[in-house]
């Protein structure tokens, strides 16, 4: 049984170099269906609008539960997680587009290697050489508690995507990386890297260059409290700084 039709553009690129274009395509809606069968759908039958044939929309997805953040893109202007994003609350037509802030790979799927190399910067990572080194030291429940929220960044680069201050003419690291050294901060091994890390986040593109727009708290598919985080950030590199200053 096919439901009522609604519309769908999709802006399409063959590669970083390409041109960008439009296209249209007509689908029947089901009770239940996500912009990842708008696309599975596409894929199964790559016919316009308006009858003309095409190459199937190239787009990444993996989980389909919102924890793997492969299926970021722009809906309806909105960066937002495929899978999760029900095609029943949408306006329509339904506009897709690719995330901007991260280099085109094909039509839907960027390169959010970016991302990754700024967590390197901020060292948000526990080192390991592989020596045991017997169990790690103790965390209260109640750090547990500030620290889990923080934890669930899924690395989809929605907060880049929305922030005004990550664009082509910023360093701007921005909410997901500043987010998870804040998260590295709070814990006791994390700790071992902290005057690193918080000096990265004093340095290029770090805390300064933050404007407060907190668009990327409203985008979070995860609720990540990130204008929080950046807060408390924020204090603890000063202190830091401070401290430095002072010679303690
Ligand atoms: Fe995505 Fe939220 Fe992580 Fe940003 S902080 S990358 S929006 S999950």
């Amino acid at each position: 049984m096919t439901g009522p039709a609604f519309t769908v553009r999709i802006r399409r690129q063959e590669d970083a170099a390409s041109k960008p274009y439009w296209e249209e395509f007509e689908l029947s809606f089901r009770p239940g269906m996500n912009v990842i069968i708008v696309l599975q759908d596409i894929q199964k039958r790559p016919v316009t609008k308006q009858g003309k044939r095409t190459k199937p929309v190239a787009w990444e997805c993996s989980c389909l539960e919102e924890v793997c953040g492969a299926c970021s893109m722009v809906i309806n202007g909105v960066p937002r997680q495929a899978c999760s994003t029900l095609v029943e609350g949408l306006d329509k037509p339904v506009v897709i587009e690719p995330l901007i802030k991260f280099p085109l790979v094909k039509d839907l799927v960027v390169d959010r290697h970016s991302l990754l190399d700024d967590f390197k910067r901020v060292m948000a990572w526990i080192p390991m050489d592989l020596t045991d080194t017997g169990p790690g030291p103790r965390i209260s429940q109640e750090e547990q508690r500030e620290a889990y929220p923080l934890s669930r960044c899924i690395t989809c680069g929605c907060c880049l995507e929305a922030c005004p201050q990550v664009n082509g003419a910023s360093p701007f690291m921005g909410a997901a990386v500043l987010n998870q050294a804040t998260l590295m901060d709070y814990h006791p091994t994390g700790q071992m890297n902290r005057s690193g890390r918080l000096a990265a986040v004093r340095g290029k593109g770090g805390l300064a260059d933050c404007g407060n727009a907190q668009n990327c708290a409203r985008v979070c598919p995860k609720e990540i409290p990130l204008v929080d985080s950046i807060a408390r950030l924020n204090r603890r590199a000063i202190l830091d700084g401070i401290g430095r200053w002072l010679g303690k």
